[in-house]
C-alpha cells in the first residue's frame, strides 16, 4: 500500500530492533483504522520495517493457530466460490457443481493447499524455533479433516446466483480483464474490492451477491460473533455506496450478512441517515489515524489489548506500565518480565533480577542448550509461573519452547 508521509527511523531498544516506522497510508482499511484506534504504537510497530532482522515487511508475527485455521477456511471458501460462480453453478448441492468439485481436488485437497501456503509464510521468520514450526505443522495438518467439515458447512447453506453472461462452460463476462474494479452487474461476485476514494477508505468484500433489486453484502466469519462484525458490514455497505466503479447505478444494499460456521446474522442495513453519519465517522477516525501516525513517535495506549499484542516486545510503555510483577501472577499463569540475569544457577537454571521490584527469581530453561546471556538485561514473552514443591519461596519463571527471551541494548 502506497504511503503520503515519510518513514523515519525508531530505536526500539532491542537487539536488531531497529525499525522504520511505516507513514501514512493512502488508503485505510476497517481493520486498520480499528487497531491506530486501539494503540496507534501497535500499528506503527507491526508495520514498519526491520532490516537488521529480516528482509521482509513489517514485525514478524508468532503463528497462532487459531487464526490461521479462520485464514484456512476463509481462503478455501474464496476459491471454491469463485469456480462454482465462475461455473455458473447455484449450490454445492447442484449436479454441476460435483465437477468444479472434483477439478479442485475436493474439500481436504483445497484447505490442505491453502494451509501449505499460510505455513510457507512462516519460512524465514526469526522468531520461530524448528521445534514450534514442527508442532505448528502437526497441529494444523492434524485439522484439515475439521477444516473440510467446516467447508462444508458453509457451502452447504450457500445459494448462488448466476452472474450475467456466464456460460456453463465458465466463460465470464471480462474473461481477459481482472473484474474487481468493473461494475458488478447481476450475480455473484467473491472478494470484490470496494474503494471509497474520497474516504480513503477500502475493503474487500467476501460476496456480493447483485439482483435487479440491489446488493446483497456476505462476509464469512470463522470466530465467534462479535459487534465488530457488523461495524464492518455497515461500513461495507458506506463502500458500496461510494464506490462508483463497482456500483455505477447507485444500487441500494438490500441485506448485510455475517455468515458463522453454523448460522448467519443478518445485520440492519443503515438508512439513508446513518450512513451519512457514518461517513461523517469516517472522516474523522481517517484524520485521527493520518495525525496519531504523524507523531514522531506514535502514541502507545496501554490496557488489556497488550497481552496478545505481537510488538509487546519491542514497546517500552508496556514494559513500563502493562507488563505484571511475578509476584502478582497466579500459579500455572503464562506472563512476560523483564530484568537482569544474574549467573547461572544450574544446568537449567538461572538467577534472574526482576526490573522494578528487584526481586529475584528462578528462571528455568526447556533444556541446557538454552542459555541466557549473563550481566545482560533481557524481556522474557509467555514464561510461565510455577512453584517447585521443595522450593515453595522461589518465585519461578518456565521458559518454554513458545517463549522467545530480547535482549535490550538501551
Ligand atoms: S504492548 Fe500495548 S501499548 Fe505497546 S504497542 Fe502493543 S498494544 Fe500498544
Amino acid at each position: 500500500m502506497a504511503e503520503l508521509s515519510e518513514s523515519r527511523i525508531y530505536e526500539t531498544g532491542v537487539a536488531h530492533g531497529r525499525a522504520l516506522l511505516p507513514g501514512v497510508p493512502s488508503v485505510w482499511s476497517y481493520s486498520s483504522l480499528k487497531e491506530v484506534e486501539i494503540c496507534p504504537r501497535r500499528y506503527a510497530l507491526s508495520r514498519a520495517d526491520y532490516p537488521d532482522l529480516w528482509d521482509k515487511h513489517g514485525y514478524p508475527r508468532l503463528p497462532n493457530p487459531a487464526a490461521i485455521k479462520g485464514d484456512v477456511v476463509h481462503g478455501s471458501l474464496e476459491i471454491i466460490v469463485k469456480a462454482l460462480v465462475k461455473a455458473g453453478c447455484l449450490s454445492t448441492r447442484a449436479a454441476d457443481a460435483v465437477a468444479v468439485l472434483r477439478e479442485l481436488g475436493g474439500y481436504s485437497a483445497v484447505a490442505q493447499g491453502v494451509l501449505d501456503e499460510q505455513l510457507a509464510r512462516l519460512d524465514g521468520n526469526p522468531r520461530i524455533s524448528e521445534g514450534r514450526r514442527e508442532q505448528i505443522n502437526r497441529l494444523l495438518g492434524d485439522w484439515v479433516p475439521e477444516a473440510r467439515e467446516q467447508i462444508q458447512t458453509y457451502l452447504n447453506r450457500m445459494e448462488l446466483r448466476p452472474r450475467a453472461g456466464v456460460a456453463k462452460t465458465g466463460g465470464s463476462a471480462s474473461p481477459s480483464q481482472p473484474d474487481k474494479r468493473y461494475p458488478a452487474r447481476e450475480g455473484d461476485h467473491p472478494e470484490r474490492e470496494l474503494v471509497a476514494e474520497d474516504l480513503r477508505l477500502t475493503g474487500r468484500v467476501d460476496l456480493v451477491s447483485v439482483d435487479s433489486g440491489g446488493a446483497s453484502i456476505t462476509d464469512f466469519k470463522t470466530g465467534a460473533e462479535d459487534p465488530s462484525h457488523h461495524d464492518q458490514l455497515r461500513l461495507y455497505a458506506l463502500l458500496w455506496r461510494e464506490d462508483g466503479e463497482v456500483n455505477p447505478d447507485g444500487l441500494a444494499v438490500t441485506a448485510l450478512v455475517a455468515a458463522y460456521p453454523s448460522h448467519d446474522v443478518e445485520v440492519d442495513v443503515p438508512s439513508a441517515t446513518e450512513l451519512a453519519e457514518l461517513r461523517e465517522e469516517v472522516v474523522a477516525s481517517t484524520d485521527h489515524a493520518d495525525s496519531a501516525l504523524l507523531e514522531e513517535l506514535p502514541l502507545a495506549v496501554v490496557g488489556e489489548h497488550c497481552a496478545s499484542c505481537n510488538v509487546r516486545g519491542l514497546c517500552d510503555a508496556y514494559w513500563e506500565h502493562g507488563a505484571p510483577k511475578a509476584s502478582d501472577v497466579p500459579d500455572g499463569g503464562w506472563y512476560d518480565l523483564h530484568g537482569t540475569v544474574v549467573r547461572e544457577h544450574g544446568v537449567k537454571s538461572w538467577v534472574f533480577r526482576e526490573a522494578g521490584s528487584g526481586r529475584e527469581l528462578l528462571v528455568r530453561t526447556p533444556n541446557s542448550s538454552f542459555t541466557l546471556p549473563t550481566g545482560e538485561d533481557v524481556r522474557i514473552l509467555g514464561a510461565k509461573r510455577t512453584i517447585d514443591p521443595d522450593e515453595e519461596e522461589t518465585l519461578i519463571a518456565s521458559v518454554t519452547s513458545v517463549s522467545e527471551i530480547l535482549q535490550v541494548t538501551k
